[in-house]
């Protein structure tokens, strides 16, 4: 982050602006609309920065601006030059004022037309009666914290409230219906409903391959229970004040047995709290999220599961591999390279027409290789490891199986890497591979 951003409270307090002409009117008015008292100046003297919250450099001379600026700096005070970001301590965002919520955008200077573009897309979807909704929450905050004295359930009253009945009427300027309608909802309200463990796939790790349906469960949790690291940038979508609790259940890393995650899901959702239990790929394959989900069932609690982007789609799609061809595969098998016991078992694996995406197979690849050989797989068939498949660090080997059993273990850099063999995996072209999208 490049700029920190801050709503400044300018009621009653003083902008000096910098330049008399149509610049210096433009930037004087948001300003002043946010009840600032507006100091005009051509010229610049240090005294005009007496008992100044904040100072705008407009259409005077260069030597004037410099002045200001330098002086704002050894007195702290944020200065905005137009045009001269070398002169800036702040930045003046574009603005979408739904009065009492404000929303700003910057690129940080990069792009101002991109800045506008986006407000542009903003005022379209957040509609200009929504600082009605903020107001009315404003003027309930009293009565729904003596109600609700408990965070977790009033956020989640709140979450319900603001989007409902109360909030429509307040959007159509019908405030005391609307305060009733909240205060009736409020004597609805269960001070403790019960929990709810949502089991979401995040998909391969990248923010933009979320479903919509996770992307909504991420904003309401009110605790998010996840495990790999490799995550963040989903974790990023997720409420900022979502308690987040790390599981860490990679292979070699068992943070916490699967018998205690379960144990901890139960005790969260007893607690009243609504759970997202987030899983790279899809939570029901080789993620565990039957066994979580069976355990809640004996434990009574309500359970969802959010399907995700697998492994084996994300990096199909990412490496331009077919999973299945009319030609060359009429099935494909999503298969773990291991045995609960460690072990490696291929048998029933060979079978023509058949793409087999592997999963956790780099460790032993070369058992997996030597098995799938000895029942009379081909060692020339089309093979690839995609690493970090379907994210912005995708890395794609490819060759016969032969070659990538002989080469991939010292390829792969650490990340998750996933194994496909078969006839259909020769025929795709990268040419059409899904472009990685996210940072
Ligand atoms: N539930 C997950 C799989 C968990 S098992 C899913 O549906 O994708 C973990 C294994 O999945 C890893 O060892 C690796 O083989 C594979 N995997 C997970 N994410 C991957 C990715 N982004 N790229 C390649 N393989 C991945």
């Amino acid at each position: 982050m490049q700029h920190f951003p801050i709503f400044l409270d300018l009621r009653g307090r003083i902008a000096l602006v910098l330049g008399t002409g149509e610049v210096a009117a433009r930037k004087a008015e948001p300003l002043r609309q946010a009840g600032a008292e507006i100091r005009l100046a051509a010229r610049f003297d240090p005294a005009l920065l007496e008992g100044c919250a904040i100072a705008i450099g407009a259409d005077a001379e260069l030597p004037d601006l410099e002045a200001l600026a330098e002086a704002c700096r050894a007195r702290g005070i944020p200065v905005n030059v137009v045009d001269k970001p070398a002169l800036c301590t702040a930045l003046m965002p574009a603005i979408i004022d739904r009065d009492p919520m404000t929303i700003a955008v910057s690129t940080g200077g990069a792009a101002p037309v991109l800045a506008r573009q986006v407000r542009q897309r903003i005022e379209a979807a957040v509609p200009p009666a929504i600082g009605r909704v903020a107001a009315l929450a404003e003027r309930c905050k009293a009565l729904v914290r003596r109600r609700l004295p408990d965070l977790v359930a009033r956020r989640r009253f709140l979450d319900a409230a603001l989007t409902g009945p109360a909030a429509d009427l307040a959007m159509a300027g019908r405030d005391a219906e609307a305060d009733a309608a909240l205060a009736r909802a409020l004597d609805a309200a269960d001070a403790a409903p019960p929990g709810i463990v949502h089991l979401v796939g995040a998909g391969p790790g990248a923010g933009d391959l979320l479903t919509l349906r996770a992307l909504r469960l991420l904003g309401e949790a009110d605790v998010i229970v996840h495990d790999r690291l490799g995550t963040e940038e989903v974790l990023d979508l997720a409420r900022r004040d979502a308690e987040r609790i790390f599981v860490g259940k990679s292979r070699a890393n068992h943070c916490l047995r699967q018998e205690e995650i379960n144990a901890l899901l139960v005790r969260l959702a007893r607690e009243g709290k609504r759970v997202v239990r987030l899983k790279g790929g899809d939570p029901l394959v080789f993620g565990r999220g039957g066994e979580e989900a069976e355990a809640l069932a004996a434990a009574g609690i309500a359970c969802e599961v959010v399907p995700g982007v697998t492994a084996a789609l994300a990096c199909a799609a990412g490496a331009g591999i077919p999973l299945t061809h009319r030609e060359a595969a009429r099935a494909v098998t999503f298969v773990t390279g291991h045995r609960r016991d460690g072990r490696v078992d291929v048998s029933g694996l060979v079978v023509p027409g058949q793409t087999l995406a592997i999963y956790m197979g780099i460790t032993m690849l070369r058992e997996i290789r030597d098995g799938l050989v000895a029942q009379g797989m081909d060692p020339r068939i089309p093979a690839a490891v995609v690493e970090r498949g379907g994210t912005s660090r995708q890395r794609v080997l490819r060759g016969t199986l032969e070659e990538v059993a002989a080469t991939a273990q010292a390829w792969v850099e650490g990340g998750p890497a996933l194994l496909l063999v078969g006839e259909a995996v020769g025929r795709g072209t990268p040419a059409w591979a899904a472009l990685p999208l996210a940072a």
